[in-house]
């Protein structure tokens, strides 16, 4: 059996994105990661092949589709054009399967259906200036007024989707983490808010330039300047938003593990060709042993880093958080694997590999970004350790 494979469906749907991707994203790819621009008509066009709301329930305009699709589409995508997928992968993995597992009815029925199809590109804000590993140190804080709204003030920083074009328009909606109070306990109550384009006191503080990779995707810091909610934009309860991350972070997690499969795949299938039409004293380079060494290792990384991602996809319920051990585990070994597969991938190429026409060193710039985001490699580490005290017996299992 092909596990990345699974059924009929995830094979026609691999090809339907393959076909599409290479059809439009690749051509793009690297004018948009040279220009550091974002394709926002290409993201819209996902609307109409049913990707978008690739996870999300049918009834409100998505296509009701698991873990292992979604993993496709991110591997298939990233393939080409890492900095497109990630712009996806807010969109659809962080803000739509976001609003779809934790919102309530009215949400859902308002929102999904505009997210699904296009019409609004939605951000998931966490991250602020002086806190990311380190969530609870937030410091934007929300207030309920006495008419029910609540008043946001902070800001938030490195957000993917938070601006859509260059001059400045904000994401359509913004999934935003926000303090709102400490409790019983004397810990830090989180709460989730829905902040929508035009509410007063939402705007882009900056688009995020020079970036090292994923430079066809806009970065932005969000500004809420005495930012208006309305009562019905507070998601589930007030302090709910640890809950909420449970449900959502396996599978941005995983999706991130699948652009770092994407981008491994290129890499090896560039320097494997590589290495054929390459000739150096009267041999193809592919007869160095070095050069060997460098290509086997990246098939044999390759091979690995597929099987991980494609069982825990396998494994995951959609929704329900239980597999943060594989879902950090797979994330922490693909994203240092793909970049050491990129890395080999331009020394096999030499010079050509070193510039942009080749892709390898666009691939290699954007890889280590999966290092960072999504949490960093050093928090997997810590989250492994600890699941693996509390939950020793799963080694042997
Ligand atoms: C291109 C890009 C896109 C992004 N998109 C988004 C987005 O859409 N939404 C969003 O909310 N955020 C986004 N981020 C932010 C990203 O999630 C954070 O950068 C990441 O979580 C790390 O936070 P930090 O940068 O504040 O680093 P810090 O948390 O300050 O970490 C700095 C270093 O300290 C280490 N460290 C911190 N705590 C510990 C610990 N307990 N033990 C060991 N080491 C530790 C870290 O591992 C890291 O090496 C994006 C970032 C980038 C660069």
């Amino acid at each position: 059996m092909d596990i990345s494979n699974p059924s009929e469906e995830h094979i026609m749907l691999r090809e339907m994105v393959r076909d599409w991707t290479q059809e439009n994203v690749e051509p793009q790819a690297l004018e948009y990661d040279r220009e550091e621009k974002f394709n926002l008509p290409l993201l819209r066009e996902m609307g109409e092949m049913g990707l978008l709301g690739i996870s999300a329930p049918e009834e409100y305009g998505g296509a009701g589709l698991d873990a292992t699709a979604c993993a496709i589409v991110h591997e298939e995508l990233s393939a080409s054009d890492p900095g497109f997928a990630l712009a996806y992968l807010a969109h659809s993995m962080l803000f739509v399967n976001n609003l779809a597992k934790n919102g309530n009815e009215e949400q859902k029925q308002r929102i999904l259906p505009l997210v699904c199809s296009g019409e609004w590109i939605g951000a998931m804000a966490m991250s602020e200036p002086d806190v990311g590993t380190d969530v609870l140190g937030l410091s934007t804080t929300a207030v309920q007024q006495d008419d029910g709204t609540w008043k946001i003030n902070g800001r938030k920083m490195w957000i993917t989707n938070g601006c859509l074009e260059e001059d400045d328009t904000p994401a359509d909606v913004v999934w935003v983490y926000a303090k709102t109070g400490i409790d019983d306990k004397g810990r830090v109550q989180m709460s989730t808010f829905l902040v929508e384009a035009g509410m007063p006191g939402y705007s882009v503080g900056q688009k995020i330039y020079d970036k090292t990779g994923m430079r066809a995707s806009n970065t932005a810091e969000l500004v809420f300047d005495d930012c208006i909610v309305p009562a019905e934009n507070l998601v589930g309860s007030v302090g709910e938003s640890i809950i909420h991350m449970m449900r959502n972070l396996e599978l941005e997690r995983l999706t991130l593990a699948a652009m770092s499969l994407g981008i491994a795949r290129r890499c090896l299938d560039e320097m494997n060709k590589y290495a054929s039409e390459r000739s150096a004293f009267n041999t193809q380079i592919r007869n160095f042993g070095q050069m060997q060494r460098y290509i086997g290792e990246s098939w044999a990384k390759y091979r690995a880093m597929r099987a991980y991602v494609y069982d825990t996809a396998n494994n995951m319920s959609l929704g329900k958080a239980g597999q943060r051990l594989d879902s950090d585990g797979v994330k922490l070994f693909t994203s240092t694997a793909a970049k050491e597969i990129a890395d080999a991938a331009i020394q096999v190429m030499g010079g050509y590999g070193y510039v942009g026409e080749y892709n390898v060193e666009r691939l290699w710039r954007d890889s280590k970004l999966l290092e960072i985001g999504g949490g960093t490699i050093e928090s997997h580490h810590k989250n492994i350790t600890r699941d693996l005290f509390k939950t020793p017996e799963v080694i042997n299992n």
